[in-house]
């Protein structure tokens, strides 16, 4: 796109590079953004930088927050006896919305895909074990996506939990499609499949 502005083309270069946002839109957000007063831009700007210096992610379970450790973990009224493994943090709001879910969370940052070059050590799995070694959660709930790669973390994170035999690792059940993002899944389905949960070691 030759526009009449190099800084212009810079603004839209970089807005256009965010997930979903083509050129023609990222140009119409520039142009929105540059018809705004000083004070509403400076607002939407502080937004952007506080959201890269200010936000935490939970030293227990890597959610984001804007306190050390998440309004979840802090919450006594939680059931502490119970993590939910889940890919990324859209997945917490998910489950969180199905209202259908009162334990604590471990987001592990992604899924194990050789493909794109993940692996166990860019996932927060060590952390995972850490926690269950130190917590001594009565239940790990896997919920990870439907996927291969989802299979494959799934796979390796219920291996390494034997070595705590007295924690029963389960699965979310019935009614996430396979190869459904649970991001996408209503919440009825998702609070269901949640309610549903079986024990890993059957539904391999
Ligand atoms: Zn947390």
């Amino acid at each position: 796109m030759e526009l009449s502005s190099k800084i212009l083309e810079n603004a839209v270069g970089e807005l256009s590079s965010l997930p979903g946002v083509g050129k023609r839109s990222a140009l119409r957000y520039a142009l929105h953004l540059l018809r705004q007063p000083d004070s509403a831009f400076a607002s939407f700007v502080g937004a952007l930088t506080r959201l890269k210096s200010e936000i935490h992610f939970c030293k227990e379970c890597h959610n984001v927050s804007d306190t050390p450790l998440c309004p979840i973990c802090a919450n006594p009224r939680r059931d502490h006896g119970i993590l939910c493994v889940v890919e990324n943090i859209q997945e917490v709001m998910a489950i969180e919305n199905t209202q259908q879910y009162s334990g604590l969370y471990h987001v592990l940052g992604g899924v194990i895909s050789p493909i794109d070059g993940i692996g166990i050590h860019d996932l927060t799995i060590a952390s995972l074990l850490e926690r269950v070694q130190e917590r001594q959660p009565r239940e790990v709930i896997l919920a990870l996506p439907t996927t291969m790669e989802g299979d494959t973390t799934n796979f390796y994170i219920n291996r390494q939990l034997r070595q705590f035999p007295e924690v029963a690792v389960t699965t979310i059940a019935r009614g996430v499609a396979i190869g459904d993002n649970l991001e996408f899944a209503d919440e009825v389905t998702l609070g269901r499949s949640l309610l549903n949960r079986v024990p890993y070691e059957t539904v391999r």
